[in-house]
């Protein structure tokens, strides 16, 4: 009840202005399937988002406010159906100029250290920051040109890893069932894993094929933007995330 209340002051007392949010919306075509009511809701969210993340520049790199709200406005476009609890337990967004060298290291169980393959357009910690490369995000306006959606990835991560780390299988409600889920995306990861070892065009990203975590970040990508293909090709991995998401893009494309 508390956090509905001070949801209520935040958006009594807080507003993003007409002309910034209309730059922002203009700048991601896929968030035109929505209905005037539900761009309503989703102002709301990013309202909301935005007061409780912080989104700040690293090196030198300047966070406009139009910056701000498109990363905001496809970091809700996940939830609009949910809520915004799924990204609680973090503080930051993080933007780089560019592409990044990821800090981190992991030792393996024989004691070595590995550092991560650089640099990356994009990450998303446990109980950490989610961190993007801005040329990454622009470029992802474009779907026809980029195919891929760098801030719905990470913030898909994010929801994976609502329970842990990132498996592929985020905590389902209670209306679902984890083995449904399961059959469908394991059978739809071996058959995508196996077109792209047998280095098939897929309209898919081939990054999918890296682990079931990045699959699932990599179609929920695709369940947003271009959900017709994801139902043609995967149609019992789209009818999972409609029900999961609560969403049903496609329908809406047809
Ligand atoms: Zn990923």
């Amino acid at each position: 009840m508390f956090r509905k209340w001070r949801e209520r002051r935040v958006l009594a007392s807080t507003a993003i202005p007409d002309a910034l949010w209309n730059d922002a919306l203009a700048a991601l075509p896929f968030v035109t399937r929505y209905s005037r009511d539900e761009l309503a809701r989703l102002r709301d969210l990013v309202v909301l988002f935005l007061h409780g993340k912080s989104i700040v520049g690293a090196q030198a790199h300047e966070v406009t406010p139009l910056q701000r709200v498109i990363i905001a406005v496809q970091a809700c476009v996940l939830v609009l159906e949910l809520d915004l609890e799924w990204y609680d337990g973090w503080e930051s967004v993080i933007v780089y100029p560019g592409e990044f060298l990821p800090e981190w290291e992991w030792e393996d169980e024989a004691g070595v250290v590995h550092k991560a393959e650089g640099p990356m357009a994009g990450e998303s910690m446990l109980g950490g920051p989610v961190v993007l490369s801005w040329p990454d995000v622009e470029a992802s306006a474009d779907w026809q040109g980029s195919g891929m959606n760098l801030v719905i990835h990470e913030f898909a991560h994010k929801i994976d890893m609502r329970d842990g780390d990132a498996n592929g299988c985020p905590p389902l409600p209670p209306d679902m069932s984890a083995r449904e889920w399961k059959l469908a995306f394991d059978a739809a990861y071996d058959d995508f894993a196996a077109r792209v070892d047998e280095e098939e065009d897929t309209a898919i990203d081939p990054y999918a094929a890296e682990h079931p975590a990045e699959f699932f970040a990599v179609v929920s990508e695709v369940f947003f933007v271009e959900p017709a293909l994801l139902q043609a090709q995967y149609p019992k991995v789209y009818a999972q995330l409609a029900r999961f998401y609560r969403q049903d893009p496609a329908a809406r494309d047809a």
